[in-house]
């Protein structure tokens, strides 16, 4: 790693690379507050700038169409987006969102989140990440799978086993998976499982994979207890999101006998200081046509807002929903002593330095929902090897990696006297430069 911060400082002056960066930043918001974390910690690295540069933007992007008969006939055209930020470490990775308010700058920021979690947990992938305009709430299951379908084929010239590897996230599923698998396996000519990963097991998907990302954050959560020496037994959860990945943190913390005082969705939130029966409100979520908390019933809760959620009198905050969720006006009301990210980007860089002056452990996205991440890249390998892994396997290379990852990053932030975010960032940074500079620049 080059130390060199005259390096850096020289070609920030560079005019040409100066407007491209203004032009490009004043249209990605959210792309622009990723950088500025990367910027602060590549400066604090002193990494030479012609290093780091190439790595600021995002390689390959892709806009597409999605013409789609509907159920009564008529033709709706959704937009759909691909973006690879960096294929430096191997194939891109990252999952694909259903939403109707998602933009390419959002995508842009998810795909290079995607480029740093790789690197921080040391998997050979680089990042991408996909979606889709639509509101899946609204669709029928067969305009659900045909916009999968066709998005999938709008998609083909940059994915593949060796190029990209979709994945699920947000309003997406394994079932949609299977659709994107099957989608591509027509085009091939022959079945390519591993060309997906968070697949039904029936075609090639790992055990362990769809608990992954709540597992790596009980992985996570364990050590962060376990280095501020705190006793889970007696601490109180409050969680942010109750789909995929808050759901299922909030059940593995259950099962551990853990109390979560707080839950919510987009329906709403319960609350009930003695601790919530996180299996009656599984079973409801399930039951209900919806799958959201709404019609809960149970002896001694009480309704939240998720102002209130955010804000609640507890130990640990788990945000596992959506993005710039914790901003500064709820940064200052937080009352919480520990933040594990499970979402991506919950925490906006105004919050986040808010929390940091606070006091607020906040252990970033890129660490402690890497388990997703992890549990895929073991599917993608046993499809590759065309083997079965027993799930007792899975979670204990899950476990290592996660345990392993916490370790690095708090042992850095402790010898850079900075925040376990900006320690995360360090490593992945100071890695993917590694890799691009062994790789050289093309021509
Ligand atoms: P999901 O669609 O299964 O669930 C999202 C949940 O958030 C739902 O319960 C929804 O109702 C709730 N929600 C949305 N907006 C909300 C709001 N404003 N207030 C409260 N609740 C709200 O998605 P998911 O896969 O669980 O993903 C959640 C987050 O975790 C996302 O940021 C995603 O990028 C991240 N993530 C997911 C994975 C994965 O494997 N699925 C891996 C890593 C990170």
């Amino acid at each position: 790693m080059t130390l060199d911060n005259s390096c850096y400082g020289n070609a920030a002056e560079d005019q040409q690379g100066q407007n491209y960066d203004r032009s490009f930043l004043e249209e990605n918001h959210s792309y622009r507050d990723m950088l500025s974390t990367l910027d602060t910690c590549a400066k604090k690295m002193g990494v030479c700038w012609d290093d780091y540069l190439p790595l600021r933007y995002p390689e390959r992007e892709l806009t597409v169409s999605i013409p789609v008969e509907m159920d009564d006939g008529h033709i709706k055209v959704f937009v759909g987006y691909r973006v690879q930020h960096s294929s430096v470490r191997g194939p891109c990775k990252g999952g694909i969102r259903y939403a109707p308010d998602v933009n390419l700058d959002e995508v842009r920021t998810l795909a290079a989140l995607m480029t740093w979690k790789c690197a921080l947990v040391n998997i050979p992938y680089g990042g991408a990440k996909g979606a889709v305009q639509c509101d899946p709430g609204k669709l029928s299951s067969r305009e659900l799978m045909k916009i999968t379908r066709r998005y999938t084929a709008m998609i083909l010239p940059l994915i593949g086993p060796e190029k990209d590897i979709p994945a699920p996230d947000v309003n997406t599923n394994s079932q949609i998976m299977a659709w994107i698998m099957d989608t591509y396996s027509a085009f091939q000519g022959f079945t390519v499982p591993e060309a997906v990963t968070g697949k039904p097991i029936e075609i090639g998907g790992s055990l362990g994979r769809e608990e992954a990302t709540g597992r790596g954050v009980l992985f996570t959560i364990n050590q962060i207890a376990r280095t501020k020496g705190i006793d889970l037994k007696k601490a109180s959860f409050a969680i942010q999101g109750f789909g995929k990945v808050g759901r299922t943190i909030a059940q593995l913390l259950y099962q551990e006998g853990y109390r979560i005082v707080a839950v919510n969705d987009i329906s709403g939130g319960i609350y009930k200081e003695e601790g919530l029966d996180i299996a009656d409100l599984s079973n409801h979520v399930r039951e209900n046509p919806s799958h959201l908390i709404e019609g809960y019933k149970a002896e001694g809760i009480s309704s939240i807002t998720n102002q209130e959620l955010l804000t609640s009198e507890v130990d640990i905050l788990i945000p596992a929903a959506r993005e710039n969720q914790i901003t500064e006006d709820i940064a200052k009301d937080v009352k919480a002593k520990i933040i594990v990210e499970a979402a991506n980007g919950p925490t906006t860089p105004e919050g986040d330095q808010i929390l940091n002056e606070k006091g607020v452990v906040v252990v970033p996205d890129i660490l402690s929902n890497a388990g997703g991440v992890v549990v895929s890249y073991l599917e993608w390998v046993q499809n590759l090897q065309a083997l079965m892994w027993e799930e007792r396997k899975v979670n204990a290379f899950l476990r290592k990696i996660m345990e392993k990852s916490f370790q690095d990053v708090w042992e850095l932030q402790e010898q850079k006297k900075t925040t376990l975010r900006e320690a995360a960032y360090m490593l992945a940074l100071e890695r993917t430069i590694k890799a691009r500079k062994i790789r050289g620049t093309f021509p």
